[in-house]
């Protein structure tokens, strides 16, 4: 028979997908003698089970359950709803990875008028008792069954404006035993039910909140978000409680064993005297930091110092811990690996290595490739600081520097960023359905909250910058402004973030790339000694190539030419030779591009050094160069001399009904071979010019949109008769290579043909995954997101290597190009050359090289470890 619910005593940090991450740490913590209040998990089985029985709970689970809580009682020696010295229990759900979003916490679980009595008694507290009793109701109400919060917080601000009191420990127990009886009012008006009184019941009710819990809209976006498979389910503890609230000598705290900003090896967390857990993480009152434990109870900081290197040294790596302590005794409530920014991620993983606590492979492997992208993003400009508006300062939450227009809520957030606006999103304190409105701000500013609160975990999760409890700013989510002293922030308007000093500056303060240096190079050392897949970059100006450079590409794999004619003083030159009706006309405006593509090359071969660089030659369809304004028209007519009319007419005759599947690419050199002979001519001509500088280089030219073989070889011949015919009469030695992009399935189907006229094959996953699916890469977009939400497609097919499907032609080609050349060089510049688990499956099928774009460089190269890595150790990669 299933076992579906496990005592703390019976489960190992092993057992993680059954007992959830939280149920799992408090049995390994029970097991090594923490301690940790007795209880009890429900397996994420039978969240998974329940979901079969038509959300049913079943009368074996009910009865193990059952079981398993007389077991508890015995173990505490009291009993649920008992009316002398009751047992109070929390229930928190547990997933496998950790998941805001879905039901926390309900606390005191098991109160009702008459146990509310016994604990008054038992712990000589009645005002304990009914502070206990109006929070359980409050939370079981919001958290199970969706009354809003606000709700019964108005009462409690009333009750508290009327009896004139600031804090809510102000409150009496008479004051609070009369909120209660006005929350069940509340309760039985939302709901149509009188508020459950027998606690077992009440216990049912929550396991079944925590189980609905789960597919619940923003667990299902976190987990689409994170790459979380849906059908994990997750766990409910049940565990016995412990009081922070009994009086000056409780509290209830969280602290992580390390920074998790900057990664710095000091304890960092902070508490509440008298207060319970879900105080600190609201924000409502501001915590006090960890350190002045140490002055309030030595003893018990002590003890939690010992604890917190305990478990740092268990585990192996930076805990995120949660405690309690009732009246100076200490409680752990939960630890986890956690949550850090990218940049604490990166010390943390090479401080723990140099600690000797892991191996260098270990910590590669703790550094998700995708969030290595954080730490290269832009840095405020010192002097553009200097001189920027100091508006209010708040904690630095989670670092990085962002500007944006200020939006007060999450759907206006994600409006304005579909419209393209750079937004932040500013909140009171931000809660669970604020997740989208926090993936498309860049950056996210509160008012209330301390460093554990809510927007400062999820942020420094997403990588985002976050300021939070910034108390001098006054937040009207409503009227859609905030003030500082005379300075109103309407919405719409510009501020800017410094997540790393917690700094509100007013309007857009000027950013700069950063510079990458310190551990984060050590790790990078690491992670190029570990990996065989090289990392090019798709880069079409030094710039961008020098970029990619400080960010360890190994070489060019895509340099798109086009895009070096669409500047202001080329775009006539590139628009005559388009129009041309002669070749001789043709060959007029070719002639005054020639010099400056020429240019173009030199700057990029000089930028590489003697680093591999290939150049495609051009590629989109003509129809992006042609004119549209009237005004271009008339002056491109004047300026070739030929009448506005035919040159109109011109136009129309080259519009096309399916430009990306028209006349583009190695097409337009079938019918203008002047067009590819003038670009082979300026990469020649280029490279001769760089090898007289003493720079060693090796040109690869790349023929894009090629269907069949005997079409690369006509072009290609257009290419080497130009080509060779320079280099012989050059007095320069120099060796060049032709490839072909392979991004048209026939070419995949074919590539066995294809290789014999080609040096290198490279992989246009873009056009590959437009023409494998015939999906349009410029409309696919607007019925994509149906296919994922339906669960037709899992991701976005333009982002994410659809393996199965255009990775086997990217598979098939590698395999068939390489038995007729064995020499075949393969590669990849498509999008996907950035996204890590595209990445893996480059590694897995053999390819030499991914390109992708420079900021992505750093990304791919720990992407191309980790496959290498996991490869070694057998472990199966995980296919997407
Ligand atoms: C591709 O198709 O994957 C590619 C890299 O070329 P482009 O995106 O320029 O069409
Ligand atoms: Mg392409």
């Amino acid at each position: 028979m299933t076992k579906y619910v496990y005592s703390f005593s019976e489960g190992t940090k092993e057992m993680k997908s059954l007992l959830g991450g939280k149920g799992a740490n408090l049995a390994e913590m029970s097991i090594i003698g923490l301690p940790v209040p007795p209880g009890f998990t429900i397996t994420t089985q039978a969240c998974t089970d329940y979901y079969k029985q038509n959300k049913e709970l079943w009368s074996e689970l009910l009865d193990e359950i059952k079981s398993k809580l007389a077991e508890l009682e015995q173990t505490m020696g009291k009993k649920l709803g008992d009316k002398s010295n009751p047992l109070l229990v929390s229930v928190r759900s547990g997933a496998v990875f950790s998941m805001p979003g879905m039901m926390d916490t309900i606390l005191n679980l098991g109160l009702n008028d008459e146990s509310v009595e016994g604990i008054a008694t038992a712990m000589n507290n009645p005002r304990l008792a009914y502070d206990s009793y109006r929070r359980f109701i409050q939370m079981f109400a919001d958290v199970a069954m969706d009354v809003p919060k606000y709700k019964f917080e108005a009462i409690l601000e009333r009750t508290k404006e009327q009896k004139g009191y600031h804090y809510d420990t102000e409150l009496s127990a008479d004051d609070l035993k009369a909120l209660v009886a006005e929350f069940k009012a509340v309760y039985k008006l939302e709901i149509g039910q009188d508020f459950p009184s027998d606690p077992f019941e009440q216990l049912l009710m929550a396991v079944r909140a925590v189980f609905n819990s789960w597919n619940n809209p923003r667990a299902i976006t976190y987990r689409r978000l994170n790459d979380i498979p849906h059908d994990l389910g997750t766990a409910v503890n049940v565990q016995s409680m412990v009081f922070g609230n009994t009086g000056d000598k409780s509290g209830t705290g969280v602290a992580f064993t390390r920074n998790p900003s900057t990664g710095e090896n000091k304890l960092f967390g902070e508490y509440l005297i008298n207060a319970q857990g879900e105080d600190v993480v609201a924000g409502i009152r501001t915590p006090q930091s960890i350190d002045t434990l140490k002055d309030n109870m030595p003893a018990v900081y002590d003890e939690f110092i010992r604890i917190t290197q305990l478990l740092e040294d268990h585990y192996k790596d930076m805990q995120d811990i949660e405690f309690t302590v009732e009246d100076e005794k200490l409680y752990i409530l939960q630890t986890r690996n956690g949550k850090r920014t990218s940049q604490a991620a990166v010390n943390v993983a090479v401080d723990m290595v140099e600690e000797g606590r892991i191996s260098k492979e270990e910590a590669v492997l703790r550094i998700e490739p995708e969030r290595v992208n954080e730490l290269l993003h832009p840095k405020f400009e010192d002097k553009a600081l200097k001189a920027a508006h100091l508006l209010a300062k708040g904690l630095p939450a989670s670092p990085g520097a962002a500007a944006g227009k200020v939006y007060f809520n999450a759907e206006d957030c994600v409006a304005a960023n579909s419209k393209g606006e750079r937004t932040l999103l500013v909140r009171l304190e931000t809660s669970p359905e604020d997740i989208e409105g926090m993936v498309a701000a860049e950056g996210i500013l509160t008012a209330r909250g301390g460093m554990t609160s809510h927007a400062a975990v999820v942020a420094r999760g997403m990588g985002k910058c976050c300021v939070a409890g910034c108390g001098s700013i006054r937040v009207d989510e409503r009227a859609g402004f905030f003030k500082v002293g005379d300075i109103t922030v309407k919405e719409g308007d510009y501020i800017s973030l410094d997540g790393s000093t917690g700094s509100v500056y007013l309007g857009e303060v000027e950013r700069v790339e950063p510079k990458l240096s310190g551990k984060f190079e050590t790790l990078m050392t690491w992670v190029d000694g570990m990996r065989r897949l090289k990392v090019r970059t798709n880069a079409d100006t030094p710039k961008d190539a020098r970029l990619a450079v400080d960010f360890g590409a190994e070489g060019i794999g895509l340099c798109r030419t086009e895009h070096m004619f669409f500047e202001a003083e080329r775009i006539p030159a590139v628009r005559e030779m388009i129009l041309a009706q002669s070749l001789e006309a043709r060959m007029t405006a070719l002639a005054k591009l020639l010099p400056m593509q020429r240019e173009d090359f030199i700057g990029i071969f000089q930028a590489m050094g003697e680093r591999a660089v290939t150049i495609r030659l051009l590629d989109p369809p003509l129809h992006e160069f042609l004119p549209r304004e009237e005004k271009d028209i008339i002056e491109l007519a004047k300026a070739m001399s030929i009448h506005v009319d035919d040159l109109k007419a011109r136009v129309e005759e080259l519009q096309e009904f399916n430009p990306m599947l028209g006349h583009r690419g190695c097409r337009l050199a079938v019918t203008y071979p002047e067009i590819y002979a003038m670009q082979a001519q300026a990469i020649i001509e280029g490279a001769i010019a760089v090898k007289k500088e003493g720079i060693d280089v090796k040109p690869e030219i790349m023929i894009p949109l090629i269907g069949s073989v005997k079409e690369l070889a006509y072009v290609k011949s257009i290419v080497t008769e130009v080509a060779d015919d320079i280099i012989a009469k050059s007095d320069v030695k120099l060796e060049y290579l032709v490839g072909t992009m392979i991004e048209i399935p026939r070419a995949a189907i074919t590539a066995d043909e294809i290789a014999k006229e080609a040096e290198f094959f490279s992989f246009g996953t873009n056009d590959l995954t437009q023409m494998g699916f015939g999906f349009s890469r410029d409309d696919a977009n607007k019925f994509l997101g149906e296919y994922e939400e339906k669960g037709i497609l899992e991701k976005d097919p333009f982002q994410v290597l659809d393996q199965a499907g255009i990775g086997k032609l990217v598979k098939m080609g590698c395999e068939l190009g390489r038995s007729t050349n064995p020499h075949l060089h393969l590669g990849i510049c498509g999008e996907h050359g950035g996204e890590p688990s595209s990445v893996e499956f480059c590694h897995r099928i053999g390819l030499d090289y991914v390109s992708c774009s420079p900021f992505r460089v750093p990304v791919a190269r720990i992407a191309a470890a980790h496959a290498a890595l996991k490869e070694k150790s057998g472990e199966q990669v995980r296919d997407k």
